[in-house]
């Protein structure tokens, strides 16, 4: 099978041709139609993880029908559609006892420490698995850990997001932000989707958001103009480059949720707005198994449609890292097999 494989990271992206996986004890190989092209896929090639394990198959958003199970399997059957967690936790820590699992501090972590998503066919550990409802596309299934599950866990677990609350989206017209103004609006919240690029606005409206609006010097005053008392949370898929507006955009008490950091940097924090304000801010990690099963169950009753930018071949792979750090998608890329 046709294979995606980093040797060294700053240089392209290889493609080796491999045998099939075997399951080994407690695993299975899952066949997949679709693999998700991630952002963090785009800063793993170019170095940014120290503890990458070389040579490493990129790529986390694993989903698909069980084709083998391993010996010990207890829960899992051939024939049985799931999708993954973007890593294998330990299962036995106190985070993973009690449901926190994207906090293992011993998990490891598909496309770093384990061989990604980037083949047809994946082995993983059955303890990352959810089954799939009926009547989720193929698309949502693969995207449920790591776009809408993680953006659950972001804007419940940390944001309490409820009916009526104001959300503001940066990075709205990204892979995540794209789910999130619908996910948001699920909740019954009224939404702003902040972007940077003006070809998006049109369809950011369509996709749910109330109000879009132009990310750029000093855009926490538009948000103001509009929402009177500010946001009640922030979702920040961007990082340095919208971080203080953003922040600068919450109400009294309101969250701030950051999901993403494309560039890594260190923006300055305004301290006595923190503290006048009381708001908080939140690092929101992955998804864990409670949050992929609402995410599958939200888009079996479609509340998500998943924003397809295009499908691409796998040899492709390089081009496609390429257009996304150009922003040239609106929506997910999808490795097809
Ligand atoms: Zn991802
Ligand atoms: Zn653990």
């Amino acid at each position: 099978m046709k294979t995606a494989v980093i040797r060294e990271t700053g240089k392209p992206v290889e493609i080796e041709e491999r045998e099939e996986p075997k399951a080994g004890v407690g695993e299975v190989v899952i066949e997949q139609k679709f693999t998700g092209i991630c952002y963090r896929d785009v800063l793993t090639r170019d170095g940014f993880f120290p503890r990458l394990s070389l040579p490493i198959v990129p790529g986390h958003e694993v989903s698909g029908i069980i084709r083998e199970v391993g010996e010990g399997v207890e829960y899992f059957k051939k024939g049985d559609r799931v999708s993954s967690l973007i890593y294998v936790p330990c299962g036995h820590c106190e985070n993973c006892i009690s449901g926190n699992e994207n906090l293992c501090q011993y998990k490891k972590t598909l496309g770093e420490n384990l061989d990604g998503a980037y083949s047809k066919y994946v082995r993983i550990s059955e303890r990352s698995l959810v089954k799939v409802p009926d009547g989720v596309p193929e698309e949502l299934s693969t995207i449920a850990a790591c776009v809408t599950g993680m953006v659950i866990h972001a804007l419940d677990t940390c944001g309490n997001i409820k009916e009526g609350k104001r959300v503001l989206i940066t990075g709205a017209g990204g892979g995540v932000g794209a789910h999130a103004i619908q996910i948001a609006k699920a909740y019954g919240a009224e939404v702003m989707a902040v972007t940077s690029s003006e070809w998006k606005k049109e369809q950011l409206y369509k996709l749910g958001a109330d109000h879009v609006i132009s990310s750029g010097e000093g855009f926490s005053k538009k948000v103001k103009e509009i929402w009177n008392e500010g946001a009640h949370i922030a979702l920040e898929n961007t990082g340095d480059a919208t971080f203080s507006e953003a922040f600068r955009s919450l109400s009294f008490g309101g969250r701030m949720v950051v999901v993403g950091n494309l560039k890594p940097a260190s923006p300055g924090l305004p301290l006595g707005i923190l503290i006048l304000k009381g708001n908080s801010i939140f690092g929101s990690i992955s998804s864990t198994r409670y949050d992929l099963e609402r995410a599958l169950n939200m888009s079996a009753r479609g509340k998500i449609h998943a924003v397809v930018s295009n499908e691409i071949k796998i040899e492709d792979v390089n081009e496609a890292f390429e257009n996304i750090k150009a922003k040239k998608n609106l929506g997910r890329v999808f490795i097809k097999f």
